[in-house]
């Protein structure tokens, strides 16, 4: 059996092939030459598991698909040059034109606009369903539903889909179903394990955790993970580098750590901003307050560092100054990483040619790093003041 600390440690690292090396080499070279015509045919007979080429395959990202695979507890995994791409893969590589797609409201932006945008041009339909209640998913198929798209919980209110209902229902109907499953991370939630098809991540947030690599992921069967690679793949070639898969591998290391910290930071800030007279409402899904508090239970482990709250404040010049006031978390957008963030929906307002978002301006997420959360709700408690 793998453990977590085999596989963030050893699995897939063949040391005795580099010189005993700790750190798995950068094999910085695009192509690779057979000593013989028998190792070039079988190597082309199944190019996702053998080096021919490194938009197919890399022996350093290979290390990095190997162990994505095991801490998701799927048979192989592919990785590419930005979470948008691994989406991209997974949800082309399953659908044709007269298809229909079933997809929770709220995913990320970006995959929204796949299937808004991108994929309508293709004759792919959608529908956006409320994915908390599985009547309104099952209300939601068609005889030409072929993908049922998850993201539980998403990034920004985190609402949740009943991964074993949703799986038992698709498979009932021929339904492929794919997860975007990068707020939990592998360490909090295994979305294989309730009978997903595909997992997916932007490895950009924990699983790097750096900030210093956008990378996506796809876990799933051989039968599919082939699928996707002979087609998708190699085709669009939105592959990872070697020198990224590196990084990644490093930051691989420290996951659990960084997960766990991360989820300690954001709880303890969450008790303090409990009892505060400016905070209206409080978005985490192991939070008291959260109305899928029995089914995030259920299925995740954890939560990690992201959560939202709405502040209680009559003006959108106290919300900004409230923004500006803060001192120890960056304004952006992304998290995973080493620092702590805040993504002010206020700043989404009054962007020419953009509508307001679905959030009111006093919401606020936020994203807890790995620095000393006394630290952090110094700056928060100072810059409350001004609400
Ligand atoms: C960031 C993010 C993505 C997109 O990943 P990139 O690596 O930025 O392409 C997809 N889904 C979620 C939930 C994200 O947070």
């Amino acid at each position: 059996m793998n453990t977590l600390s085999h596989i963030l440690n050893h699995l897939g690292e063949e040391r005795e092939q580099y010189f005993n090396a700790i750190a798995p080499p950068v094999i910085q070279s695009s192509n690779f030459a057979f000593p013989d015509l028998d190792s070039f045919r079988s190597s082309f007979a199944d190019e996702l598991h053998h080096h021919v080429y490194t938009r197919g395959n890399n022996p350093t990202v290979e290390i990095l698909r190997k162990k994505l695979a095991a801490l998701e507890g799927t048979e192989d995994a592919l990785v590419f040059s930005s979470g948008a791409a691994a989406i991209a893969a997974a949800v082309i590589g399953n659908v044709q034109a007269g298809d229909h797609i079933v997809c929770q409201q709220m995913p990320y932006s970006w995959t929204s606009a796949l299937l808004r945008k991108f994929l309508k041009r293709f004759g792919v339909e959608h529908t956006f369903v409320d994915g908390t209640d599985i009547a309104t998913i099952r209300a939601a198929i068609r005889p030409n539903t072929r993908v049922l798209y998850l993201e539980s919980p998403n990034t920004m209110t985190y609402e949740c889909q009943d991964l074993a209902a949703c799986a038992e229902l698709a498979k009932a109907n021929n339904i492929v179903t794919i997860i975007d499953n990068s707020y939990s991370s592998p360490i909090y939630q295994n979305p294989a394990a309730f009978g997903i098809d595909i997992v997916l991540h932007s490895g950009t947030k924990y699983l790097n955790g750096h900030s210093d690599v956008v990378v996506g992921v796809l876990c799933g069967s051989q039968e599919m993970v082939q699928k996707i690679f002979q087609s998708e793949l190699m085709t669009l070639g939105a592959v990872l580098s070697p020198h990224d898969a590196a990084l990644v591998i490093r930051g691989l290391r420290t996951l659990p750590l960084r997960v766990q910290r991360s989820d300690a930071g954001a709880q303890a800030l969450i008790a303090k901003l409990e009892g505060h007279p400016k905070v209206t409402r409080i978005w985490y899904p192991f939070h008291h307050s959260f109305p899928q508090l029995d089914l995030a239970k259920k299925q995740m482990r954890g939560c990690g560092g992201l959560f939202s709250v709405q502040f209680d404040t009559d003006s959108m010049e106290k919300m900004e100054a409230f923004i500006h006031r803060l001192r120890r978390f960056a304004m952006a957008v992304s998290w995973g990483g080493h620092e702590s963030l805040i993504t002010p929906t206020v700043g989404f307002y009054n962007i020419p040619g953009r509508p307001h978002p679905p959030t009111p301006w006093s919401f606020v997420r936020f994203y807890i790093g790995l620095e000393d959360p006394e630290w952090l709700w110094e700056d928060l408690e100072q810059a409350m003041e001004v609400l």
